[in-house]
């Protein structure tokens, strides 16, 4: 089975309805997205790429991606959709690991990315450049034959801690990633729109599919990128909405003065990092009872645990905080464990490492057999999350092991005391971090952008959680170390952490427990 048959039986049973929209406009029904896509598989073939080969696309959020990404799986090539924020060399090590022969970058990232270049790479194409515009002319290809454990997508993880490594995500990975969206996380009638203002390489672009499947629209914003206010004008022309946004851009959309049209939203979908409790709630009184929450990780693409828009917009249950803190249920089609360190399946109630097993989940790493065995060791998934099951089913993922702070001999998951934090209407964003210190193993430091005192946020802690789990040191700062995805580097500010010139500017804040 191959991916870009859904595309071909969407052409073939509605080939006037919209398939591509840029701005407020749709540009392409699914008829003639199905025609270009068929000639532009043959221009990449009449390159002499066979079927296999990878192709690279580093480019911004655009309407041509869709069509390549289709293209590619037409001719039974594999896309390595790589993130165009990305610096040159990080992108050039991505295009090096993956073998990509070609590589569609939009112009920003060309000029970034030219001098780290590797010499496997033959031909750089400009997206929506003259030369790709020229491939268009090719003769049609009829659509390549392929296994569902043929490669369809090389997912680059997002590396915050080392190098990326390529998950092996196949037609068969997509395709049932995709159905479970479409069946346990939103509603996808035919001519029901997209936006993608989140990169395409990451959570946005795993959804096109489920949207092409169901012969949505796949919708990009004219800024290729995420404004708050665009987004709120391109609603107003887009009734019956759904879209992907981390926490950060769900909590910008939140604070967003402009007026947002909610009765156009069908669902925004937010994961990928924590969601904060409070900022749920805050962006359920803002949007309405139209958020659903995933866990996933490019292994198993945002396919590991849902939390409905039910479930969320579910004030009147008993343990409705409670559940806004979990992020959900595990997804019908996969097995979901909590493990001990010997992978023995722990009883609800018990942190411990969370094992994924299904169809969702990646044939194993590019070029990288050692990681691929240490991951799939036993036939599961390990997610390297740390998670504990509730009596209901509900899972709520506790930090990283590396983020885990041990201070006094006592483990404190930093998320915990995030949470307490940010009910502090003067804390904007923060993150916890395990400090070296010689009397506690480490001390909790809290990273905190907003003007909080450090009496109330003490005495909020107090209010609510252990004494040792206070943090012994509040710093102040702008903004948080973020990687593209908008996920909080806390390897990065536990070096910065180190890095400070000296700590004893901040031990007029420094609290005793
Ligand atoms: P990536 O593979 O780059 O998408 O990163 C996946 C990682 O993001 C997961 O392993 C989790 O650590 C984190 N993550 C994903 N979804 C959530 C969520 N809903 N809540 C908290 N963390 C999440």
């Amino acid at each position: 089975m191959n991916l870009a048959l859904y595309l071909e039986q969407a052409a073939n049973a509605e080939p006037q309805r919209p398939a591509l929209g840029h701005g407020a406009r749709p540009i392409c029904t699914y008829g003639e997205m199905a025609g270009r896509v068929a000639r532009f598989a043959g221009a990449l073939r009449a390159m002499g790429l066979i079927p296999g080969d990878r192709v690279a696309i580093a480019s911004k959020n655009c309407t041509d991606y869709v069509e390549l990404l289709y293209a590619i799986w037409h001719a039974g090539l594999a896309a390595v959709p790589a993130n165009a924020k990305l610096h040159g060399a990080e992108l050039g090590y991505i295009l090096e690991q993956s073998g990509a022969r070609v590589c569609f970058a939009s112009d920003d990232v060309a000029s970034a990315l030219a001098p780290h270049a590797p010499p496997s790479l033959e031909r750089m194409i400009a997206v929506g450049g003259a030369e790709h515009g020229k491939l268009l002319a090719a003769d049609a290809i009829p659509l390549t034959a392929c296994s569902g454990d043929d490669l369809a997508w090389l997912f680059y993880t997002s590396g915050t801690t080392g190098r990326p490594k390529g998950a092996m995500l196949t037609h068969k990975v997509l395709a049932a990633a995709s159905s479970a969206y479409a069946s346990e996380v939103d509603t996808v009638a035919p001519g029901d729109p997209v936006l993608h203002a989140a990169p395409m390489s990451h959570g946005s672009g795993l959804y096109i599919m489920a949207h092409v499947m169901n012969r949505g629209v796949n919708v990009v914003p004219e800024s290729g990128g995420f404004e708050p206010e665009e987004i709120f004008a391109l609603l107003r022309a887009w009734p019956r909405t759904s879209m992907f946004a981390a926490p950060t851009m769900v909590k910008r959309l939140v604070e967003c003065p402009a007026e947002c049209p909610n009765e156009n939203i069908r669902t925004v979908v937010y994961g990928g990092a924590p969601m904060y409790v409070e900022d749920a709630i805050r962006a359920l009184d803002r949007l309405g009872p139209r958020l659903a929450q995933i866990y996933g990780q490019g292994e198993s693409p945002m396919t590991i645990t849902v939390l409905t828009k039910a479930e969320i917009a579910n004030r009147d249950h008993p343990r409705w905080r409670e559940r806004l803190g979990s992020a959900g249920r595990p997804y019908a089609c996969v097995d979901v464990a909590v493990t001990d360190e010997d992978d023995r399946p722990l009883p609800a109630g018990a942190d411990g490492e969370i094992l994924v097993r299904g169809d969702t989940v990646m044939a194993g790493y590019w070029r990288n057999a050692e990681a691929s065995a240490a991951a799939l060791r036993g036939g599961w998934l390990h997610t390297g999350d740390v998670g504990v099951f509730d009596a209901d089913g509900y899972l709520t993922l506790k930090d990283r092991s590396k983020d885990l702070i041990i201070s006094g001999g006592s483990n404190i998951y930093p998320r915990e005391v995030e949470e307490v934090l940010l009910r502090h209407p003067r804390v904007r964003e923060v993150s916890v971090i395990g400090r070296p210190d010689r009397e506690w193993g480490e001390a909790v430091v809290a990273y905190v952008v907003g003007d909080a005192p450090v009496a109330e946020l003490d005495a909020l802690c107090l209010a609510s959680i252990a004494r040792f789990k206070r943090p012994k040191d509040y710093v102040f700062v702008d903004a948080l170390p973020k990687n593209n995805y908008g996920k909080v580097l806390k390897t990065e500010l536990r070096t910065m952490d180190g890095a400070r010139p000296s700590r004893q500017n901040v031990q007029a804040t420094r609290l005793r427990p």
